[in-house]
């Protein structure tokens, strides 16, 4: 047993697990980009009021998830690691005045975000978003535009099979109504209610309804729906959302009891689950629209949608469903040499292929031949530059790994002769275990 781990609830990405990662990323900047989302980067920490006023006090996340930095005594401000994306950068919003760029400003963001929740499968302390925010534009056509988005990046991902969950939770006008009336269910049901949710109806009634507690799934079964209380404008925006997925020819579920678990949505609300899951755990992502939180962080009120997709459990949706990872790439070339000390030809040789930008590894062991031929065949490597007696007349042997043939080259030759090999060799590459 190791004297150090990693934290509780977070986990190293080992290799294997970093490439298949990198090309979830890849496909995140390669979409934001064709869609026109521009990237941003905002702290990891913010101060703590930022996500308290966001989120809102009486959320899971603020209230029990928010990692909090203990505070230094000279600094006199608190600050908490960000639990997710959107309040931090709203905040970068109002700050840096993008109220006066042309609307709707358009943002993406991937990076890891923080919970202190109970970890378990899917549920970890540190987790990575991809993240997408339209702000500046009430809707409903780009709630449609980043809904498509999101399903895309799944398509893109592999993740072929997914459920999306699609609901309006209204606003200021209509909200207020329908959430005395979810009071006044479940005070009708007040012993059947779990201690913790007991203690926040008064608080938020809203809260109950997202519970992850299984006491409360048949209660909630029963609750009155927003749906029905939706006012016209909030019930017209709802039918515009769906009338702009239906042209996209976008499936979708309607889930009158999806809430989302932050105070600041409104309206348009989505969640995204593998095909076939059905507990909370499993969401791949959400989002939705959160018209009052540009107001609430201290801007003039602007509208929003975003939505943020968990990379960690798409990977394990991934594996899931038997999707291959990506593989690492793997070497074009491997330079070794018949004389086992000659490392210093070895790396000279290696050095210049990488200069030219080709990827060569230089075997830097100091062991056999056949050993140091096993290790590029092991990496995958295409090409293996043997250096021997024919470097004293300028030449060195270039052997194909994966045809088994051989013949001289001239040194000088040697970077065209693997650059011509390269297109084919990345067809070819090779996963490692
Ligand atoms: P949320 O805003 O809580 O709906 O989070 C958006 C997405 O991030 C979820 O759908 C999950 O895919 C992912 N996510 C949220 N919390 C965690 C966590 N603790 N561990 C891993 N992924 C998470």
């Amino acid at each position: 047993m190791p004297a150090f781990r990693a934290p509780r609830g977070t986990h190293d990405l080992l290799p294997a697990d970093r490439a298949a990662f990198a090309r979830l990323e890849a496909i995140a900047d390669d979409l934001t980009d064709r869609y026109g989302y521009r990237q941003i980067e905002t702290p990891l920490f913010e101060q703590a009021a930022v996500f308290e006023r966001g989120l809102g006090e009486v959320t899971d996340v603020v209230e029990k998830e928010l990692f909090r930095i203990a505070p230094r005594s000279d600094e006199g401000e608190i600050w908490a690691l960000r639990p997710e994306p959107t309040a931090g950068i709203v905040r970068a919003y109002v700050q840096h005045g993008m109220q006066t760029w042309p609307q709707p400003v358009k943002l993406t963001m991937t990076g890891p975000m923080f919970r202190y929740d109970r970890p378990q499968a899917g549920r970890y302390r540190q987790f990575w978003q991809f993240d997408v925010e339209a702000i500046g534009d009430p809707g409903p056509a780009i709630d449609a535009e980043i809904v498509e988005l999101a399903m895309r990046f799944y398509a893109e991902a592999g993740l072929g099979e997914v459920e999306l969950l699609l609901n309006s939770i209204g606003d200021e006008a209509c909200r207020p109504g329908y959430v005395d009336e979810l009071a006044a269910y479940y005070r009708r049901h007040l012993d059947e209610l779990p201690q913790t949710e007991r203690a926040r109806l008064e608080r938020s009634p809203l809260r109950l309804l997202d519970s992850k507690d299984p006491a409360m799934v048949e209660l909630n079964a029963g609750a009155p729906v927003i749906t029905d209380h939706l006012c016209g404008l909030c019930a017209e925006h709802f039918a515009g959302v769906r009338a702009h997925l239906d042209a996209l020819g976008l499936a979708y579920r309607l889930e009158p009891r999806l809430v989302r678990g932050l105070d600041y949505y409104t309206r348009t609300a989505f969640e995204v689950y593998p095909a076939g899951a059905g507990g909370q755990q499993s969401a791949v992502g959400g989002g939705g629209r959160y018209d009052g939180l540009v107001q609430l962080l201290g801007g003039r009120p602007t509208p929003g949608i975003g939505f943020g997709i968990g990379l960690d459990r798409v990977l394990l949706a991934l594996d899931q469903a038997g999707v291959p990872k990506a593989p690492e790439p793997s070497p074009l070339a491997v330079v070794v040499s018949a004389d086992p000390a000659a490392t210093v030809e070895r790396l000279r040789i290696a050095t210049v292929l990488r200069a030219e930008g080709l990827r060569a590894r230089a075997d830097l062991g100091v062991r056999k031949l056949g050993r140091q031929i096993e290790g590029a065949a092991r990496d995958g490597a295409h090409f293996a530059v043997i250096v021997g007696d024919e470097l004293a007349a300028g030449d060195v042997r270039l052997k194909d790994l994966q045809a088994g043939t051989q013949r001289t080259v001239p040194l000088e030759s040697l970077t065209r002769e693997l650059r011509r090999a390269s297109a084919s060799h990345r067809h070819g590459e090779k996963g490692r275990g």
